[in-house]
């Protein structure tokens, strides 16, 4: 089984591009007036960390 991740935005960095949310297989990434995480639909892919174009997202691994 795999890593589990919890995505994390730096709402200091991000503008809101929605790009991180174009990328996400499964939706999992809303972005509007401000960024949220669906935690249930996550796959820890890690596609939309490395889509960010001004890095403002990171992780942290959790135990499942
Ligand atoms: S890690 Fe993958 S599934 Fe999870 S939010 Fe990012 S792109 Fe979506
Ligand atoms: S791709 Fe980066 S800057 Fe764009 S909405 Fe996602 S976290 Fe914010």
């Amino acid at each position: 089984m795999g890593k589990k991740i919890l995505v994390k935005v730096n709402e200091d960095k991000c503008y809101l591009c929605g790009g991180c949310a174009g990328v996400c297989p499964t939706l999992a990434i809303e972005v509007s007036s401000s960024w949220h995480f669906l935690e249930d639909k996550c796959i820890s892919c890690m596609i939309c960390i490395k889509a960010c174009p001004v890095g403002a997202l990171t992780y942290e691994e959790v135990s499942q």
